[in-house]
């Protein structure tokens, strides 16, 4: 009998856990993977807060399901539920890919090492760098520990004062103790005082934004206040990727800075959540052309 369609009895699913989840690209991009390189695996988004998380973690324990992604709200509760994690998800807090090898769940982080890759595939490499970032939420946070992990000398994070400067305090903490192997010295700024500001960017490498502010409903807006902080030797980093030229991105170019904004990191964190469950690359390129 002629198979009608990719699915057939041997399919492996792959979820994705959150809520709201319309609007999510992973579907697309890892299905898009999955046909171009023939693997009999499907990926599909759950409308999952953290009321059902427990159960459906459980019954997707029980189905022998393969892996997930795990988003808002989820990326953090997940964690109790879980058998072992991988160290970016130790140190962030957070986990937004579970692995299930033979009922043993694991979790990981990919967003920071997704951040990573990408400044990779621009050619840039952290070792020895310094950068200053703006946040410290569900994608600052990733950022700042895979970024000194990856071998920054120096990490100056900026936070409003909010109720998430206590976790960019804690990224310093966990950045200056706990991976005191890495040797990178994590300083902690109010983003309310715009002269210090100025002053790390001018002593940086790297300027990102880890914040939503440049996005929906800030759109228009950006981190910077004044665009004579920048200057045409730096690196401006954005997690927004909607609109694909956010503030912050035009600011970056008008003084003729590397502008990278967020589609990059958030395609390879997809992509190394891909090679977790398949271990195989993703063709990025190909998901990029098709895509975006
Ligand atoms: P979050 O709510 O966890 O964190 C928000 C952060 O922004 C906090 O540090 C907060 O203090 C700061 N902030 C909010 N409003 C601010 C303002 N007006 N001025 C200064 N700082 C402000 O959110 P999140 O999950 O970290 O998401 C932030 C952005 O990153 C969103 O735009 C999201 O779409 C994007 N994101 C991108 C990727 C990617 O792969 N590119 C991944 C995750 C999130």
């Amino acid at each position: 009998m002629k198979n009608a369609g990719r699915i057939d009895g041997r399919t492996q699913l792959i979820g994705l856990l959150a809520t709201p989840i319309g609007h999510s690209l992973s579907p697309a991009m890892h299905n898009l993977a999955f046909e171009k390189l023939g693997l009999n695996n499907v990926y599909m988004a759950f409308e999952v807060g953290n009321e059902q998380l427990e159960e459906v973690v459980r019954g997707m324990r029980a189905l022998n399901v393969r892996g997930y992604n795990v988003s808002m709200p989820n990326k953090t509760a997940i964690v109790q539920y879980l058998d072992e994690l991988d160290d970016s998800a130790k140190f962030t807090g957070a986990v937004n890919t579970v692995v299930n090898t033979d009922g043993k769940l694991k979790g990981y982080s990919t967003d920071g090492s997704g951040y990573v890759r990408n400044l990779r595939e621009h050619g840039i490499d952290l070792k020895g760098k310094k950068m200053t970032l703006v946040g410290s939420g569900g994608a600052a946070t990733p950022i700042a520990i895979e970024a000194a992990q990856a071998g920054l000398a120096e990490i100056s994070i900026f936070a409003r004062n909010d109720q998430f400067f206590a976790r960019a305090e804690e990224n310093v903490r966990i950045i200056n103790e706990d991976m005191k192997h890495t040797q990178v010295k994590a300083n902690i700024y109010p983003l309310e005082d715009q002269e210090q500001l100025r002053e790390e960017i001018r002593t940086s490498h790297i300027f990102a934004n880890g914040t939503g502010v440049g996005m929906k409903p800030l759109e228009g807006k950006s981190v910077l206040e004044d665009v004579s902080m920048l200057r045409s030797d730096l690196i401006v980093t954005d997690v927004v990727y909607s609109p694909a030229k956010s503030k912050l991105m035009e600011q970056a170019e008008s003084v003729g800075a590397t502008a990278i904004n967020g589609l990059g990191m958030m395609l390879w964190q997809g992509a190394l959540a891909f090679e977790l469950w398949t271990g195989q690359e993703m063709p990025v390129s190909y998901i990029k052309e098709q895509l975006f």
